[in-house]
């Protein structure tokens, strides 16, 4: 008790916690200046999803519906037909941002390397329906950012 006294009135507890303080003035700083700062991001980042097309215009997806089935949040849905030429392709292609988890589970399901997590991740949604990702948009941002998909993809870095 009489410990505890002395304790407090040399304020010993404050100067404790002062150059505790003092000590990470100085550190080095981990605070990252968002969105001056960027962290690193790893090539499998699990962004905004999108579809893929090869080469030559042709859409990849197929319509297996393997992502459709493999997704725990329920949230792709698709509608298919034949086309004139015999091939199959979607006629649909929804994917729900407000149910989707980005678990990754829909990239690793598909056959033909069709849908893809991005490393897009900055953006958002003001109008109801703005996060139902169709397959117009999906289809679009695929064709934007499909050089850096293609290096992401090619890239052996270790799952982080
Ligand atoms: S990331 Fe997961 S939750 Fe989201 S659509 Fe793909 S499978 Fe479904
Ligand atoms: S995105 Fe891939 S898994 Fe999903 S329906 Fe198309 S081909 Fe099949």
């Amino acid at each position: 008790m009489f410990k505890q006294h002395v304790k407090s009135l040399l304020l010993l507890e404050l100067l404790k916690g002062l150059r505790l303080t003092g000590r990470y003035l100085f550190a080095k700083k981990f605070t990252v200046q968002y969105p001056e700062e960027k962290t690193p991001m790893s090539p499998r980042f699990r962004g905004q999803h999108a579809l893929r097309r090869y080469d030559n215009g042709e859409e990849r997806c197929i319509a297996c519906k393997l992502c459709e089935a493999v997704c725990p949040a329920l949230a792709i849905t698709i509608e298919a037909a034949e086309r004139a030429d015999g091939t199959r392709r979607t006629t649909r292609y929804d994917i729900d941002l407000y149910k989707c988890i980005f678990c990754g589970f829909c990239e690793e399901a598909c056959p033909v390397d069709a849908i893809v997590e991005t490393r897009h991740f900055e953006y958002h949604g003001e109008q109801a329906g703005d996060l139902l990702m169709t397959k117009e948009k999906l289809l679009a941002l695929g064709d934007k950012l499909s050089d850096e998909i293609s290096r992401d993809r090619a890239s052996d870095a270790p799952y982080r």
